[in-house]
């Protein structure tokens, strides 16, 4: 049977140019042809569940404009279903402005546009849409309003779908996750976002197995099961039957975006199936670490053969 997902979350247009040096202010720099491509955390998590073979539904808002029309068009070329992603008449579509050096520093001008307007109220019809039938699972991340994230959580819960947020971004202030934390069965987030929500210094030389201690630390927070993501060094968690540690696998890395986002859709799928956390763990890392090993987000994210081949082939 094929697996359900559905991914509460934002889409963005990302429009890049390369320069060979950024400018300063007031500076005007020539650069590169535009590149454009879709993008937004919740996209690319509903994309990279739908490349594992999930049946995905995404909800959340574009404009009215041309960029919106061509994010729907992108999701529906990946399969996902996009009858929950609404317009909204007065809004431009979410654009991250994104300048490269050369050397690949970079600066990006987020504009949220119509993901910043998906309130609680625009949320309702659309989630409830998506949650009939159940899907295993609900994941959900931080580029929408808090307010809306909370709503979602509340309406899964209550349909009975066990919820996956990907606290990321995370807000100036962590301290507004609290409420939240106390609501969601599964929290995934990198080393940065771990530390910040810990009120603890990102240290570079914590091991994984401090890590996994301090995921049991998160845990106390609310949250049932609790992963943290290590880059190379792969994924630790802390869930009711304990630690787990998983050391992720080598690749040969040429660029990490999407790797997140892979993971997260990969452990919401399979925990969505009641693979037990181990396993998913793992297939998680499979996924990230493939993503890993390609350019670009949404370009980047792996197959579910893929990602067969890797966990069975180590
Ligand atoms: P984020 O991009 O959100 O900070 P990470 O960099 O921790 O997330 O990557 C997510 C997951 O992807 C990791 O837990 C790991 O399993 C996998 N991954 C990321 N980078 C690499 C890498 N260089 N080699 C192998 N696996 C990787």
């Amino acid at each position: 049977m094929t697996e359900r997902l559905v991914v509460v979350g934002s889409l963005n247009m990302d429009l890049s140019v390369t320069v060979p040096r950024l400018p300063a202010p007031g500076e005007t720099v020539r650069g590169t042809e535009v590149v454009r491509g879709a993008g937004g955390k919740g996209a690319n998590q509903a994309v990279a569940a739908a490349r594992l073979g999930a049946a995905v539904t995404l909800v959340g808002l574009v404009g009215a404009d041309a960029y919106g029309t061509e994010l729907r068009e992108r999701l529906a070329a990946e399969g996902v279903a996009d009858h929950t992603v609404a317009e909204l008449p007065d809004a431009a579509s979410g654009l991250a402005l994104i300048v490269v050096q050369q050397d690949g520093e970079n600066t990006i001008t987020l504009s949220p546009g119509a993901n910043g307007r998906l309130d609680p109220a625009t949320l309702a019809p659309l989630l409830d849409l998506a949650l009939t039938p159940p899907p295993g699972a609900v994941l959900l991340q931080l580029e929408v309003p808090l307010s809306t994230v909370h709503a979602a959580t509340r309406r899964s819960r209550a349909a009975g779908v066990r919820t996956v947020l990907n606290a990321a971004p995370l807000p100036e202030d962590p301290r507004a996750l609290a409420e939240l934390l106390g609501e969601i069965d599964v929290l995934v987030v990198n080393e940065t976002e771990a530390a910040g929500l810990l009120d603890a210094s990102p240290s570079p030389d914590t091991r994984p197995a401090e890590w996994a201690e301090r995921a049991d630390r998160l845990r106390s927070l609310g949250p049932d099961t609790v992963v943290v993501t290590l880059g190379a060094a792969g994924a630790v968690a802390a869930g009711p039957d304990g630690l787990l540690t998983e050391p992720g696998f080598t690749v040969r890395a040429v660029d990490t975006v999407g790797a997140g986002d892979a993971f997260c859709a990969q452990l919401a799928l399979a925990l969505g199936t009641s693979t037990p956390l181990p396993a998913a763990l793992r297939r998680a890392c499979a996924a990230g670490a493939l993503a890993a090993t390609r350019q670009g987000a949404q370009s980047a994210l792996p197959t579910l053969a893929e990602v067969d081949q890797l966990v069975t082939r180590a």
